[in-house]
């Protein structure tokens, strides 16, 4: 039934020993997933956030990871689907929230006191109705400054623009910035660039890994078009020299890609931080 509906009204689907398996397993995922949430099997990994001009380590990006005891690493891209569909991802999204707050708070009293954290936000944690409480009070919680808190969102949010910008306003009032993930590969519709309260767009990493002629243009046009409406660009999935050097002649503001580091658990990080410091934040040369 289910399957039938997710292809449109009027619509049927035969039962099959393989739609068997899939619910099946589906449901044991889910099992497993209530089970991780309590027995504290997630992680974050990090990856550092650079200014293209100046080389300075700005920020990181907080990226889950789930330890299950006989799978090992398993990516968020086979169980952020499932969490958003059951409404696990809000105490999920709750706990990655509290966890990069802390730790970013921890960084910046060891000496890296401009870093800031960005968060990914999926659009059920967006449409849940206590979220603007649930990060003030993480905020309070940590003590970490709203200045230092991004939010990363997709253009998914778009569907729905009225409440979007009603939610994002409140969070700008509380001085959290917001940044448009894989921007251009979603519903894009301009007309919500010019409504919503936006800091920062990130060119997704499609555009910047083939940078043939086409994209190219498209990147070109990003950066110009946010650079006008005092936008700053992120490109995100930056893995060479070349991306770089494209990147820095575009006047591009940020990067992050393996180029610079994968996103590393926290006892690696520290290594990085401490590696590139430079005076009171950290620093790539
Ligand atoms: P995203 O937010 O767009 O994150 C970027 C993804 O690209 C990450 O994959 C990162 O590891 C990967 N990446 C970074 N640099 C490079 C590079 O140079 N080359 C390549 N090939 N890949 C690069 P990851 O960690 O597997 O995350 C996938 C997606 O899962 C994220 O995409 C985000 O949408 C979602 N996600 C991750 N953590 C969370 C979370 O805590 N909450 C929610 N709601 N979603 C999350
Ligand atoms: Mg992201
Ligand atoms: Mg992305």
């Amino acid at each position: 039934m289910y399957l039938a509906k997710e292809q449109g009204k009027n619509n049927y689907q035969f039962f099959s020993e393989e739609l068997h398996q899939i619910l099946a397993k589906k449901l044991q995922l889910e099992r497993e997933l209530r089970k991780a949430l309590d027995e504290k099997q997630f992680t974050l990994h990090y990856q550092p956030k650079i200014h293209l001009q100046t080389g300075q380590i700005i920020g990181m990006e907080a990226l889950i990871r789930w330890e299950h005891p006989d799978l090992g690493l398993i990516p968020p891209i086979q169980f952020i689907p499932i969490a958003e569909e059951t409404g696990l991802i809000v105490p999920l999204g709750e706990w990655v929230m509290r966890t990069a707050c802390q730790q970013i708070k921890v960084w910046q009293e060891t000496g890296f006191t401009q870093l800031a954290v960005a968060v990914n936000i999926s659009l059920r944690q967006f449409m849940q109705n206590n979220l603007i409480e649930m990060i003030t009070s993480i905020l309070e919680e940590t003590g970490l400054s709203p200045q230092y808190l991004e939010l990363e969102i997709t253009e998914s949010m778009a569907l729905n623009v009225d409440y979007t910008i009603r939610i994002l306003n409140r969070l700008k009032g509380l001085g959290i910035s917001i940044s448009i993930d894989d921007f251009g590969t979603g519903y894009s519709s301009l007309s919500y660039l010019s409504q919503f309260p936006i800091d920062r767009l990130k060119i997704d990493q499609s555009f910047v890994r083939n940078l043939n002629p086409r994209n190219q243009a498209i990147i070109k046009t990003i950066i110009d078009m946010a650079h006008n409406m005092k936008i700053a660009v992120i490109a995100e999935g930056v893995e060479t020299q070349e991306h770089v050097d494209f990147l820095k002649e575009q006047m591009c503001n940020e990067v992050q890609g393996y180029f610079y580091s994968k996103p590393l658990p926290t006892k690696e990080i520290d290594s990085f931080l401490q590696v590139n410091r430079y005076g009171e934040s950290g620093s790539m040369v």
